[in-house]
């Protein structure tokens, strides 16, 4: 079958008045953006209310529903057939033929929904309603109405031109992104952190990233993997200003001054720092981690509790009460999974201890850094300014 536009339903719940036309703005600009993906020009609007994606001339469609499918907001994809309104003779011809193609076998439940925006039409909606019923009947023996509980709605939308659609294809659900501000995503080379974005990036927030290396304790294709994964997440939230920090000479005095089963704890407070001092430059409201209770040492309660020490931000952590499957299930969903299991080295493992602490003591922490408070400012100052900023697209 071919289809001329898509009709897109998105959730009604938190967006009356002003927010209403704001949050259909920002739908029709991340449709826009996902459909560079698709093979085919397409014309996104708003019309009466509702959002279209009309395609102008070949494409994929196959790429077109995937693409979509990506949009933050939409909660069902319909592909529509439009026919020119010629009569209701012809309309009921249309119909039919309509209903072959798609329910070849004739013998579902169905029921009509008509539905009037070009109010002069001749016939009301329920005439619509019961003439094509009847025409449906007619061609299709075997099928019959249900108007409770049918296998077939038929929405027959009398506009311009005349809308016929039947199936919902699910969207992602959540809200566009670009209705909730920016937040900023510490993204490392693994599993987790490209699911945390994403999660939060589902609620119609905005990201942007900050990745820690270590050259050459970690390697340019360690850094490709990261600007990899910032990729695949940009499918979902747009494009990423991915800041990379290097990290080696602000591990490398921790390491020297600090006791080795506290450097992890530490090396990650200086991470959330500078992720802090990014996120406020450009206008972040929150950090989002990858973290999650228990997952290792660094993140048992009491060392969430001493990162979390550092950060005027608030942190959010979508991650925290998953299990590694329930993680993993959501990286393959979106792609991201065989990327982040490429095996490299990441900036925490080089300088790990042996026994890391397990419950750090907020004061004692603070006293270590206490040894660090010489050279400290300067290397972070280094590290900030030295700090690259790639913008990430698909
Ligand atoms: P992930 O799978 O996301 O790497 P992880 O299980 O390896 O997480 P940790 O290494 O303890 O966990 O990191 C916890 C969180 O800290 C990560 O999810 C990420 O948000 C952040 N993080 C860790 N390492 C880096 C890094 N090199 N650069 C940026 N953020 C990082
Ligand atoms: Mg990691």
């Amino acid at each position: 079958m071919r289809f001329h536009s898509f009709l897109i339903k998105y959730g009604e719940i938190g967006i009356k008045g002003k927010n209403r036309y704001l949050f259909e703005d920002a739908l029709v600009r991340q449709i826009r953006f996902a459909l560079k993906e698709a093979d085919g020009e397409f014309y996104v609007h708003k019309a009466q209310g509702r959002v279209y994606v009309d395609c102008e001339g070949e494409y994929d469609y196959e790429e077109t529903i995937d693409a979509l499918k990506r949009v933050f907001g939409i909660v069902g994809i319909c592909p529509v057939v439009r026919v020119l309104d010629q009569g209701f003779e012809q309309l009921t011809k249309d119909v039919v033929a309509y209903m072959k193609e798609m329910y070849p076998e004739g013998n579902q439940t169905f029921k009509v929904e008509a539905r009037r925006s070009r109010k002069q039409y001749p016939m009301t909606s329920m005439e619509i309603n019961c003439e094509l019923g009847g025409v449906i009947l007619d061609a299709f023996p075997e099928m019959k109405v249900d108007v409770h509980n049918p296998d077939i709605r038929l929405n027959v939308e009398v506009r311009e031109e005349i809308y016929l659609y039947s199936e919902i294809i699910p969207g992602p659900g959540g809200m566009p992104v670009g209705t909730n501000g920016n937040a900023m995503l510490l993204l490392s080379g693994g599993i987790d952190s490209p699911v945390a974005g994403y999660m939060i990036s589902k609620r119609g927030v905005g990201l942007k990233a900050t990745y820690f290396h270590a050259p050459p304790y970690t390697s340019e294709r360690a850094k490709d993997k990261v600007v990899d994964l910032a990729k695949l997440v940009s499918r979902y939230a747009g494009p990423i200003e991915l800041h990379v920090v290097n990290f080696t000479d602000i591990q490398l005095y921790i390491y020297e001054k600090c006791p080795h089963e506290e450097l992890t704890i530490i090396m990650r407070r200086y991470m959330m720092k500078i992720a802090e001092h990014f996120a406020k430059e450009k206008g972040c409201l929150g950090l989002i981690t990858g973290e999650s209770i228990g997952q290792v040492a660094s993140q048992t309660m009491q060392s969430l509790a001493a990162t979390n020490a550092v950060c005027t931000l608030p942190v959010y952590r979508p991650l925290i009460g998953f299990d590694k499957r329930e993680i993993v299930e959501i990286s393959e969903k979106i792609d991201t999974y065989e990327t982040s299991i490429q095996p490299f080295e990441d900036c925490c493992t080089i300088f790990v201890a042996k026994h890391p602490v397990t419950k750090p003591n907020l004061e004692r922490i603070e006293k270590s850094e206490e040894k660090l408070t010489e050279k400290i400012d300067e290397l972070m100052k280094t590290a900030i300014e030295t700090t690259e900023v790639i913008l990430v697209k698909p």
